[in-house]
C-alpha cells in the first residue's frame, strides 16, 4: 500500500481504537474475573470456562475458524483468519490465558480475580501476564476485519491453558496440527518489554543441560578411625571433581564444554555493549560485590551470550548437630548448564563425563546421569525480515531504537516452535518487570495496552507489504 493509505488507515485503526477501547477493557475485566488457575484442580471448570471465553472472543472479531482442542490437561483454543490475498504471509498468534496462583490473597490490596483500574493501571491476576498481551492481537483482527473485511495477512491463533505449568501438552498438540498451523513466522503476545519507555526485542534465549552426580565408595558408611588413611571418601572426590570444573576467574575448564558455541561478532558485542548494565546497583539489588565470571567477557555478555555452568546442589555426608566420625558411602550434586548457539546438550553431558572419568580419584566411581529437560539455545537471525519490521514499527512508535537483547533463562515456545514447526518467533508483548507478574498486586499498563494496539496494527500492514 502507499504511505498516504497507510496514514489514512493509522487514522481510522485510532479511531475505531478510541470508540472501542473502553468496551475492549470491560471485555479485558470479563477475562480477569475467570480465575484460570491452571496448575490448581479445584480450577478445572474455570480453565474450561476460560477456554470457551477466549473461542468465543475470536468468533466475535470476526475469526472465521476457532475451535477449543482438548488436550490430555487444559485445552487449546486454535483461530484460523486466512488472508484473502493468498500469497500474503501468514502469522502464528502464541499467547496464554492460564494463570499463576493468586495466593498470598491478603496481600493483595484488592481481590486478584477483580479487575480494578487505578492510575492507569489494571490490577488483576494475568491482567499483564497474559490476559491484557493476548486480547490486543485479537482487538486488532477485529478492528482489521471491520475496516476491510479482515487482516492483511493470515492470522493463526494459538491460545494455550498451560503455560503456567511448563507447556507439557503443547508439543503434541503442535505436532499433531502441523498443517493448520503453517505460518512463515510466530508473534509471541507473551512476552516483556526493557521498561515502559524503553522497547526491546528478543534475539536469542539460552538453552539447557543438566546432570546428576552420583559419587560411591566402600558399599556403607564406615568409621573413620577404623578405615581413615585407607578407605576412599566420595563426597571428598566429588568436590575435588566439581572444583577441577572452573578455575579461580570462573573460566569453565571442562574439555570440549566450548564445542560448538558460535562466537561473537565485533557487531554482537557492539550492541550488548549499547545496552546499559549497572554493576554496582547489580551487586547491591544482590547483596554482593559484583558482578562475577570469566573477565574476558562483559557481565551481559556472559549472562546472555556465554555458556554457563552451576551448580545448584549438593549432599551426602553426615548433616546433623555436632560431629559424627564417619567417611559416607556416597555423595551427590546437581549440575545445570544453560547453553548458547550451537551447542548440542547431549555433546556438553558428555565433556562433562569425560572431565568427571578424568578427575575422579581412586577407590571412587562418579556416575554422571542426565537430568531430564535438556534443550538447545533458541536464536533468530538478527536480519530476519519480521524482526527488522517489528524493529521499525517499534521506533516510529517509541521514537527510539529497541534494545535488542538476550536472554539467560530459556523461552520453551521459541524452541518447540522452531523445532516442531520449523518457525522463528519475535516476542512482542508488554509485560513490564515491575508489574508483578506471578505475585500479589499484579497489573498491566493501560497505556501499553494501547501501543500495542497501534504496534500490532502497523505491524500486520508491514508484513503484508514487505511480502
Ligand atoms: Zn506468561
Amino acid at each position: 500500500m502507499s504511505s498516504e493509505n497507510g496514514k489514512g488507515e493509522q487514522g481510522q485503526f485510532a479511531s475505531w481504537f478510541d470508540a472501542n477501547r473502553a468496551r475492549l477493557l470491560g471485555e479485558l475485566g470479563e477475562l480477569i474475573r475467570i480465575p484460570s488457575v491452571s496448575a490448581l484442580p479445584a480450577h478445572r471448570d474455570d480453565m474450561a470456562r476460560a477456554a470457551e471465553w477466549v473461542a468465543a472472543r475470536l468468533r466475535a472479531a470476526g475469526v472465521p475458524t476457532v475451535e477449543v482442542l482438548p488436550t490430555s490437561g487444559h485445552p487449546v483454543v486454535l483461530g484460523e483468519w486466512p488472508a484473502a490475498d493468498p500469497d500474503a504471509p501468514t502469522a502464528l498468534i502464541y499467547a496464554h490465558y492460564d494463570t499463576q496462583p493468586a495466593d498470598p490473597f491478603d496481600e493483595w490490596e484488592t481481590p486478584p480475580f477483580e479487575p480494578s483500574e487505578r492510575d492507569g493501571r489494571l490490577y488483576g491476576r494475568g491482567a499483564s501476564d497474559d490476559k491484557g498481551n493476548l486480547l490486543i492481537p485479537v482487538a486488532v483482527a477485529e478492528a482489521f476485519g471491520q475496516a476491510q473485511g479482515g487482516p492483511p495477512i493470515g492470522l493463526t491463533f494459538l491460545f494455550e491453558g498451560e503455560e503456567e505449568i511448563g507447556s507439557p501438552n503443547l508439543r503434541p498438540l503442535l505436532a499433531a496440527h502441523r498443517d493448520r498451523l503453517r505460518a512463515d513466522v510466530a508473534i509471541s503476545a507473551d512476552s516483556g518489554m526493557w521498561s515502559p519507555e524503553q522497547p526491546s526485542l528478543v534475539l536469542a534465549s539460552k538453552g539447557l543441560a543438566g546432570v546428576q552426580l552420583d559419587a560411591r565408595g566402600a558399599a556403607g558408611d564406615i568409621h573413620s578411625g577404623l578405615h581413615g588413611g585407607m578407605a576412599p571418601n566420595p563426597l571428598g572426590a566429588l568436590v575435588t571433581v566439581l572444583a577441577s570444573m572452573k578455575d579461580a576467574d570462573g573460566r569453565i575448564t571442562i574439555d570440549g564444554f566450548f564445542d560448538g558455541v558460535r562466537p561473537l561478532t565485533e557487531l554482537e558485542r557492539a550492541e550488548i555493549a549499547a545496552i546499559p548494565f549497572d554493576a554496582a546497583g547489580y551487586g547491591r539489588s544482590l547483596g554482593i560485590a559484583g558482578p562475577v565470571g570469566d573477565p574476558a567477557f562483559t557481565p551481559l555478555e556472559r549472562n546472555w551470550a556465554r555458556p554457563t555452568f552451576d551448580l545448584n546442589g549438593i549432599w551426602g555426608g553426615f548433616q546433623g548437630a555436632g560431629s559424627k566420625t564417619v567417611i559416607p558411602a556416597e555423595a551427590h550434586a546437581k549440575i545445570t548448564c544453560r547453553l548458547v548457539p550451537d551447542q548440542d546438550p547431549g555433546a556438553v553431558i558428555a565433556a562433562i563425563a569425560r572431565h568427571v572419568a578424568l578427575h575422579t580419584l581412586p577407590g571412587v566411581t562418579i556416575a554422571v546421569n542426565p537430568i531430564a529437560g535438556s534443550s538447545r539455545a533458541y536464536a533468530i537471525d538478527p536480519a530476519h525480515p519480521a524482526l527488522l519490521a517489528a524493529r521499525d514499527v517499534m521506533r516510529a512508535e517509541y521514537g527510539r531504537d529497541p534494545y535488542m537483547i538476550r536472554l539467560g533463562g530459556t523461552l520453551p515456545v521459541a524452541e518447540f516452535f522452531k523445532a516442531d514447526l520449523g518457525l522463528d518467533t519475535i516476542f512482542l508483548a508488554w509485560e513490564m518487570p515491575d508489574e508483578n507478574l506471578h505475585g500479589p498486586n499484579e497489573f498491566f499498563r493501560l497505556e501499553n495496552f494501547d501501543r500495542g494496539f497501534r504496534v500490532y496494527s502497523q505491524l500486520f500492514n508491514r508484513l503484508s507489504s514487505d511480502d
